[in-house]
C-alpha cells in the first residue's frame, strides 16, 4: 500500500522562538493522536533544520528541507548541499515549487538537476509541479504538467524515479484561499498516476504517493483526501497553525 503523507512547508516564516514553540506543539499533538497511518513532515526554514532534527527524535515526524542546491560543494556562496542536508539526517527536500520557479527563476532542466543531486544523497524530492491560472482556463493543465514531469523527474531510470514523492500544485490555488475541487484534483492525480505507469510500469504508478497541494485546510482536506488518487497533502499557511495542522492530519 502506498504510503499517506501530510507535509508542511513554513516557507519563510516564523522567528527562531516561533517555530521552536510550532514544533513541540506538533510533536504533542502527534504523541495524543498516536497516529500511524500518515507519514508527517515539517519543512521549515533551512536555519531551524537543526533544531527540528532534535525535536523530531522525540517524537514521530520527518524533517525536510524547502530547497538544495544542484551543486555538492563549492564556490556557491549562500547554497545548502545535498551532502550537508544528508550529514544532519535530513529526508526530504521540496524542489520544483512554484515560488522557486516564479521568483528564483527555476525552470525544468535545473529542478531536474536538483532531484538528481538529492537522490544521488538519499534525499527524498518533494517534487512540485502544477499549472498556471491561463493555462488552467485554457483547458492546457494536463499538458502543462506532463511537460514539466517530462522535462525533470522521467528522465530518471525507475530505481531512482520510485524514490519520489509527487506533489500536484496548481499555481492559481497557492497562498488564494481558492483550492482545486476535489474532482479537479482527483482528475490530475489520476492522470499522473497514468502517465507513470505508462513510463515505468503499473507496479511503481500504483505505490507513488502523490500529494495535493494549494490552499488545503482543516475544512477541506477530508474531501481532497477522500479522492482515490489523492494520498495527502503539502500545506502552506495551514502548516503554520499547530492546531489546524493536526486537524488535516487526522482527514487522511
Ligand atoms: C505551498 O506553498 O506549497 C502551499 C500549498 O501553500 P498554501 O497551502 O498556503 O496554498
Amino acid at each position: 500500500m502506498r504510503e499517506k503523507i501530510v507535509a508542511g512547508n513554513w516557507k519563510m516564516n516564523k522567528t527562531f522562538t516561533e517555530a521552536e514553540e510550532l514544533m513541540h506543539q506538533i510533536a504533542d499533538g502527534l504523541e495524543q493522536m498516536e497516529e500511524d497511518k500518515v507519514g508527517v513532515i515539517l519543512c521549515p526554514p533551512a536555519i531551524y533544520l537543526e533544531m527540528a532534527i532534535d525535536i523530531s527524535e522525540e517524537s514521530s515526524f520527518f524533517v525536510g528541507a524547502q530547497n538544495i542546491s544542484e551543486h555538492e560543494s563549492g564556490a556557491y556562496t549562500g547554497e545548502i548541499s545535498a551532502p550537508m542536508l544528508a550529514s544532519l539526517n535530513i529526508d526530504y527536500c521540496i524542489i520544483g515549487h512554484s515560488e522557486r520557479r516564479k521568483y528564483f527563476e527555476e525552470n525544468d532542466e535545473l529542478i531536474g538537476r536538483k532531484v538528481a543531486v538529492a537522490i544521488h544523497n538519499n534525499i527524498t524530492p518533494i517534487y512540485c509541479c502544477g499549472e498556471v491560472l491561463p493555462e488552467r482556463q485554457a483547458g492546457n493543465h494536463l499538458e502543462v504538467v506532463k511537460m514539466q514531469l517530462e522535462k525533470a523527474v522521467f528522465i530518471l531510470p525507475p530505481s531512482e524515479f520510485s524514490n519520489l514523492i509527487i506533489a500536484y500544485e496548481p499555481v492559481w490555488a497557492i497562498g488564494t484561499g481558492v483550492n482545486a475541487t476535489p474532482e479537479q484534483a482527483q482528475e490530475m492525480h489520476a492522470y499522473i498516476r497514468r502517465l507513470i505507469g505508462a513510463k515505468y510500469g503499473q507496479d511503481i504508478a500504483h505505490q507513488m504517493t502523490i500529494l495535493y497541494g494549494g490552499s488545503c485546510n482543516a475544512s477541506n482536506a477530508g474531501a481532497l483526501f477522500s479522492q482515490p488518487d489523492v494520498d495527502g497533502g503539502l500545506i502552506g499557511g495551514a502548516s503554520l497553525k499547530a492546531e489546524e495542522f493536526l486537524k488535516i492530519i487526522q482527514s487522511v
